[in-house]
């Protein structure tokens, strides 16, 4: 989630302090998912096939036969897109033979599994988004607005519509680590020769990255409700 700078008169070391966090525990999250992959794509996974070949056989092994599966251009871009039923792997990941390609091409499967299945906080997950695409782009409008005609009502809706985006990333993370278990419990069962350390490595890696997405986006949280919260007057 993008950081505002430009709050006028909303700047205050608060704000610096949220804003270093960010760039702090997000920068060291990067680096490290970063670090573990490129380890982890350096070892072959050794067993029969590429990341797209796995997923594939994953998918059936999980009723999720009917999921295409696509290439996507850059680096760690892979998704499942429920809008198309595809899993979109990256060319690395697609293509590569490796432990890192192999993992992050479960997880995705596991996801078009969740899907499938009709997981709980996989709907849950789902059935927020287009109130969260709302809310992500309003809030900061709506609370520059507040400031300004110095409307509290406006302001209290602007931070309500902050947390809906904070419980968002809050149920994405059950959805991350479980389809990250889905892909250890494949590998695992049917990955033999795999190094099932080293796809664990990777995906705990990539959840961290969720982790400090939400722990920044709480901090966010409690700063607004700190400094606007119980204020009209600003
Ligand atoms: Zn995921």
């Amino acid at each position: 989630m993008p950081f505002y700078y430009g709050f006028g008169y909303g700047m205050d070391m608060g704000y610096l302090m949220v804003a270093l966090f960010a760039l702090i525990i997000g920068g060291a999250a990067q680096a490290y998912i970063r670090s573990t992959y490129n380890k982890w794509s350096k070892v072959r996974a050794g067993i029969p096939g590429t990341g797209a070949d796995v997923a594939r056989a994953m998918l059936e092994q999980g009723g999720a036969e009917g999921v295409g599966i696509t290439r996507t251009p850059g680096s760690l871009t892979d998704h499942y897109d429920p809008r198309d039923n595809r899993l979109h792997l990256s060319d690395d990941n697609y293509r590569g033979a490796s432990v890192a390609s192999v993992a992050v091409a479960c997880h995705e499967a596991g996801h078009a599994i969740q899907a499938a299945q009709g997981y709980g906080f996989y709907r849950l997950r789902t059935a927020l988004v287009p109130v969260v695409n709302i809310a992500q782009q309003g809030w900061v409008v709506v609370l520059l607005m507040g400031v300004f005609l110095n409307m509290f009502g406006l302001v209290k809706l602007a931070i309500a519509l902050f947390a809906i985006a904070v419980a968002f990333q809050l149920v994405t993370l059950p959805v991350e680590i479980d389809a990250s278990r889905r892909a250890v419990a494949y590998l695992s069962a049917y990955g033999s020769g795999l190094d099932e350390k080293g796809a664990r490595s990777v995906l705990t890696a990539a959840a961290l990255t969720y982790v400090a997405a939400a722990l920044t986006s709480i901090m966010q949280l409690l700063y607004l409700l700190g400094r606007y919260g119980s204020r009209g007057d600003e």
